[in-house]
């Protein structure tokens, strides 16, 4: 299938309009492009839910801090388009960055909660209301019924599950297991900036997590697993910006034993950061 292009907020309207004349539901694929078989499998799981898949690309300026990658973020419209179309993706919407951040713009969805769990958000402390504002309009100009989002991300999982029930928007957040290369590596855009050492390394991440995980499992304190977790990566080369064993739901600081547990992590491998996370 060869995905329809649409390049305004206009094009999308119609679309939308036409599909719902029909009857027809669909699903929302929100990416920076750079698609991988990460993204292609929110795909395949939103048309196992809905009529028709739309995929938007949208490199958001606003969740990029002045020293971050956005000058560099990896852009191939043609490759994408092949990819999603190959997964069975119906549309690819390509807003220009006026039809998200009109002349005089002056509103911004500004977030607690899991936003402020003091993981991604300590770090990167603009990056959630950059992404939320941005999600939140492309949740309203798609007008979908579902929104799949990777649970790779797992803490903007959460924020954006929470932004959409507090703002009343309509739509049903679907959150999707990550998607691993053969060795264990997170799928991501960003792996193509690794060196083949640092891709070696990289793997390092996800090993751990799951052994950390396997030591909470046979009785050992949260906390001090996702520590030791920390403390192996910094020995094995990591700049460590945090691994953390939090609640599932709420990000908070687990209280007692038998709360459902994640452990998190955000780690630079030479000068590309990788994110990781895995249940326990
Ligand atoms: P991005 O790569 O930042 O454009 O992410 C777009 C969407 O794809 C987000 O919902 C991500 O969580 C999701 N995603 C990215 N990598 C993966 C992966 N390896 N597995 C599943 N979903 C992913």
């Amino acid at each position: 299938m060869k995905p329809k292009r649409l390049r305004t907020l206009a094009a999308l309207r119609r679309e939308t309009a036409r599909w719902r004349a029909q009857g027809l539901s669909y699903a929302v694929v929100p990416t920076m492009g750079a698609i991988h078989s990460g993204h292609t499998e929110l795909v395949t799981q939103g048309l196992k839910r809905a009529d028709r898949v739309i995929t938007t690309i949208f490199v958001n300026p606003k969740q990029f801090a002045a020293h971050e990658d956005l000058g560099k973020y990896p852009r191939d419209e043609e490759g994408d388009a092949a990819k999603l179309g190959k997964a069975g993706c119906h549309a690819i919407y390509l807003p220009s960055p006026e039809d998200i951040y009109p002349q005089g713009f002056a509103t911004t969805v500004s977030l607690t909660g899991p936003a402020k769990a003091g993981l991604e958000d300590k770090f990167r402390p603009h990056f959630f209301d950059g992404v939320a504002t941005v999600v939140a309009k492309l949740f309203i100009q798609t007008g979908a019924d579902y929104a799949m989002f990777g649970e790779k991300d797992y803490q903007q999982l959460k924020v954006v599950t929470r932004m959409a029930k507090d703002l009343d928007i309509p739509i049903e957040v679907v959150g999707i297991p990550t998607v691993r290369e053969a060795d264990g590596l997170a799928k991501s855009s960003r792996n193509v900036y690794l060196s083949a050492a640092e891709r070696q390394q990289a793997l390092a991440i996800y090993r751990n997590l799951t052994n950390a995980a396997e030591r909470i499992r046979s009785g050992m304190n949260p906390q001090a697993a996702a520590r030791a977790a920390a403390r192996k990566l910094s020995s094995l080369g990591f700049k460590v910006d945090y691994v953390a064993a939090r609640n599932a739901e709420t990000l908070l600081l687990p209280k007692d034993a038998n709360e459902p547990l994640r452990l998190i992590a955000a780690a630079w491998a030479g000068k590309t950061r990788l994110i990781d996370n895995i249940p326990v």
